[in-house]
């Protein structure tokens, strides 16, 4: 009766022959449109993740930030200005959001990103179809989110060139509580993946290790967006506190939280997130460079060079809950 389906957790990846002699044989970059990224990475538009500090480090691992739309057009636009063609910009679906997509249009911005929660929505087609009037193929759209291939294809049909897949697994996110609504966002990149359209897929929500960006890309994903697991790092907005014993931590909120909700729109309604603190996790780049190497290592396991081999030669099993006991490090675990 009931469908069943897999997240991160649920499966592994089986290791495959490997010919492979050195990680630097592997390239794990991925094309946005004309733009060639390095790094599959993406930053969440969220306003404790993204704005032109983590945008500019982001650029120069070959990842790409995409500048959160929680501010005033001339704020947003300043922070696309100070980092220019490389980054993206937020927009919503109704408001003010043809202005704003062309005030960070003319600061510089090719890669513009209509985030809303839900994407499979004729709000999100019609903005596709003013963007792609006003701007033609001069931009990049990204779009999203949605869960199931119909509504991949329906976004790729409208206009949209790269597509955030993922309803209700973010780390901030209460959507499935509140709403009783998503999938586990490992297998809508499954579903979405078998789209016979030529929109990018980008795997967004619940990433949380770099072995879940590599199953992530193995199923489908040409990008992983990234909220949490960027989160309290220097470049992130906002101010890093300090508790009396001396550690240092950060806010990361949801954009559908009470707080971000409270702090933007004024009031709150149909929340839809929460707000945390994270531990203080110093510069972005240190955990960027680590990433590009897991991920690295994740291809050269299953013999692939670079992300399309991986789709092509990788071999997705699910694990019992005992497997996924052991997929932990269980030392701990050691009975006397
Ligand atoms: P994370 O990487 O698991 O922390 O998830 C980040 C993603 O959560 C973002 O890219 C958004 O797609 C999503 N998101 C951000 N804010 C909210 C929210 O308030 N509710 C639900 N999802 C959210």
């Amino acid at each position: 009766m009931f469908k069943k389906t897999y997240s991160f957790d649920d499966v592994l990846l089986v290791p495959q022959k490997s010919d492979i002699r050195s990680r630097s044989e592997i390239d794990i970059g991925s094309d946005l449109g004309d733009k060639r990224l390095d790094l599959p990475i993406i930053s969440a538009p969220m306003d404790t993740v993204t704005e032109s500090l983590m945008s500019k480090v982001l650029q120069d691992h070959g990842g790409l930030g995409i500048i959160h739309r929680y501010n005033t057009i001339e704020d947003q636009a300043a922070l696309v200005r100070e980092v220019g063609v490389s980054t993206g910009a937020a927009v919503g679906v109704s408001g003010d959001f043809e202005e704003r997509a062309c005030a960070v249009y003319d600061a510089g911005a090719r890669v513009i990103c209509i985030d809303v929660a839900h994407g499979h929505h004729t709000l999100v087609k019609r903005a596709l179809k003013t963007l792609r009037a006003t701007f033609g193929e001069s931009i990049h759209i990204i779009t999203g989110n949605v869960a199931t291939l119909e509504a991949f294809n329906d976004l790729s049909d409208w206009g949209a060139d790269s597509i955030r897949v993922g309803i209700g697994g973010g780390s901030i996110c209460s959507t499935r509580i509140m709403t009783g609504h998503g999938v586990p966002t490992l297998q809508s990149v499954h579903d979405c993946a078998k789209s016979d359209r030529s929109a990018k897929l980008i795997a967004d929500g619940g990433i949380k290790t770099s072995g879940d960006i590599v199953k992530a890309l193995a199923a489908g994903a040409d990008f992983v967006m990234l909220g949490s697991m960027l989160a309290g790092t220097d470049e992130t907005p906002g101010e890093l506190m300090r508790t009396t014993s001396g550690s240092t931590y950060k806010v990361y909120r949801g954009m559908a939280s009470k707080e971000a909700q409270l702090d933007w729109r004024g009031e709150a309604r149909s929340l839809e997130g929460v707000s945390t603190t994270v531990p203080g996790r110093g510069p972005v780049s240190n955990i960027l460079k680590d990433l590009a190497q897991n991920i690295r290592s994740g291809l050269s396991y299953s013999g692939a060079r670079n992300i399309r081999e991986l789709q092509e030669k990788s071999k997705l099993i699910i694990q019992s809950g005992a497997s996924q006991a052991e997929s932990g490090t269980h030392i701990f675990n050691v009975r006397a």
